[in-house]
C-alpha cells in the first residue's frame, strides 16, 4: 500500500485529519500571540481552528424542532441529539464549524453557542442577508439602504446578535440570481463596508451555474474590497474551468460545498466532475484560493428520514462527514496531495478567518 491509499484510508476513517494540522479546541484564551477568529465562545487562536469547515448550517435547528416537536422530544432532547451528532463529528477530526445561517433564515445564536460549548467544536457565527427582503416569517428587514444595513451587520460583529454579546465572525451576503436585485446589491455593498470596517470576511451565496460571480466583481472593485477577504461559495455548481480560474487569479476564494450535490442521478455537473474541477485549479497552483464544505442543513438532517423535506434530501448522505469520508478520499483518489488537503482545510481557513484588527 502506498503513502496516498493509507493517508486515503485515514482520512476514510475519520482518523487522519487531527494528523494533518493541530489539535484544535474551543474555548476563550486569555493572552492572544497571533490573529484571532470570532467564535460564539469568544476569540480564538487561528491557529486552534485546526481542520475547517467553512460553510454549514446548525443555528437554524431549533427551527426543525418547531417544526416537528414530537420528533425528539422537546428543546433538551433535540440538543442532545444535536450534540451526540455533533460529538462524532468532533471525534472524526473537524475542529470548527463556521455557520453561515443570517438572521433573516431562522439563526438561533443561543443554541449555537450552547452546541458549541457542549461539543468542543468551535463554531463562527455570521451575520449578513440571506434573503433580501427577508422571506423568513416574523423578521422585518433592518435597514433598505447601504449604510443602514452596514450599521446593523457591524452591531452584530462588535457589540453580538440579539441582545447576547455573542458576536458574529464572518459575514454571509446571498445572491439568489445571475445578477443581483437592486435591494441585493444594496445588501452586498453593505457587506463589503461592514467587512472592511471591522476585519470580518465576506462569503457569497452564489449561483454559479449561471456564473453569477462575474456579475458581483465589479460591484466588488468599485467598494474597493480586498479579493483575498471574499470567497464565492457553492462554486462547484459551475464545472467550467473559464469561470473558477479569472476568479483565483485575482485572488478570490471558491467554496466548493455542493460536491454531494452532483451524487444525485443526473446532476450537473456530476460529483466526478466537480471533484477534477477541483483538482484542475490545484494543478494550475491555486490550492489556496479552495475551500472545501457540504452546505449542510443540519436540523433537517436529524429528522427521522420519513419525514424529511426537499432541502433535507439534498444534503449528503454522511452528513457532517462527507467532507472527511467521501470528498477528500475522493480528491486523492485522483492524485491530490495530502499537502494540499492540508492547505485547503486547515490554512486557508486560518489565513481567511483571521481578522485583520486584532479584538482584545
Ligand atoms: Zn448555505
Amino acid at each position: 500500500m502506498n503513502r496516498r491509499s493509507v493517508l486515503a484510508q485515514m482520512v476514510a476513517s475519520g482518523v487522519s485529519v487531527t494528523a494533518f494540522g493541530p489539535t484544535a479546541f474551543a474555548g476563550h484564551a486569555k493572552a492572544f500571540t497571533g490573529p484571532t477568529a470570532q467564535t460564539v465562545l469568544g476569540p480564538v487562536e487561528v491557529s486552534r481552528l485546526g481542520f475547517t469547515l467553512p460553510h454549514e448550517h446548525i443555528a437554524d435547528g431549533p427551527s426543525f424542532l418547531g417544526k416537528w416537536p414530537k420528533a425528539w422530544g422537546g428543546t433538551a432532547g433535540f440538543t442532545k441529539r444535536a450534540v451526540e451528532k455533533l460529538n462524532l463529528v468532533r471525534a472524526s477530526g473537524i475542529n470548527t464549524i463556521v455557520d453561515l445561517t443570517t438572521y433573516d433564515v431562522g439563526r438561533d445564536i443561543r443554541f449555537l453557542k450552547e452546541v458549541s460549548q457542549q461539543s468542543g467544536l468551535n463554531m463562527i457565527a455570521s451575520t449578513g442577508q440571506r434573503f433580501f427582503p427577508p422571506q423568513y416569517p416574523n423578521v422585518s428587514m433592518p435597514a433598505r439602504t447601504i449604510a443602514g444595513l452596514a450599521e446593523f451587520f457591524i452591531r452584530e460583529i462588535e457589540a453580538g446578535v440579539d441582545d447576547t454579546g455573542i458576536k458574529a465572525g464572518v459575514i454571509k451576503i446571498g445572491i439568489v440570481g445571475k445578477k443581483p436585485s437592486a435591494l441585493e446589491e444594496i445588501g452586498l455593498r453593505a457587506g463589503i463596508r461592514a467587512s472592511k470596517a471591522t476585519g470580518v470576511p465576506l462569503r457569497i451565496h452564489t449561483h454559479a451555474i449561471d456564473r453569477a460571480a462575474e456579475n458581483q466583481t465589479p460591484i466588488l472593485a468599485d467598494e474597493g474590497m480586498d479579493p483575498a477577504r471574499v470567497s464565492f461559495d457553492h462554486s462547484d455548481d459551475s464545472g467550467e474551468m473559464d469561470y473558477f480560474l479569472p476568479l483565483v487569479e485575482r485572488g478570490y476564494f471558491v467554496g466548493m460545498d455542493h460536491v454531494h450535490r452532483g451524487l444525485t442521478p443526473d446532476a450537473m455537473p456530476s460529483f466526478e466532475r466537480r471533484i477534477k474541477c477541483i483538482k484542475m485549479i490545484i494543478d494550475a497552483g491555486f490550492a489556496d484560493k479552495i475551500f472545501l464544505s457540504q452546505d449542510l442543513e443540519f436540523g433537517g438532517s436529524l429528522l427521522p428520514e420519513a419525514v424529511q423535506d426537499f432541502r433535507s434530501k439534498l444534503d449528503p448522505p454522511d452528513g457532517m462527514l462527507f467532507t472527511t469520508r467521501t470528498l477528500i478520499p475522493g480528491l486523492m483518489e485522483i492524485g491530490v496531495s495530502a499537502r494540499d488537503i492540508h492547505l485547503m482545510t486547515v490554512e486557508n481557513p486560518r489565513s481567511f478567518f483571521g481578522m485583520a484588527d486584532q479584538p482584545q
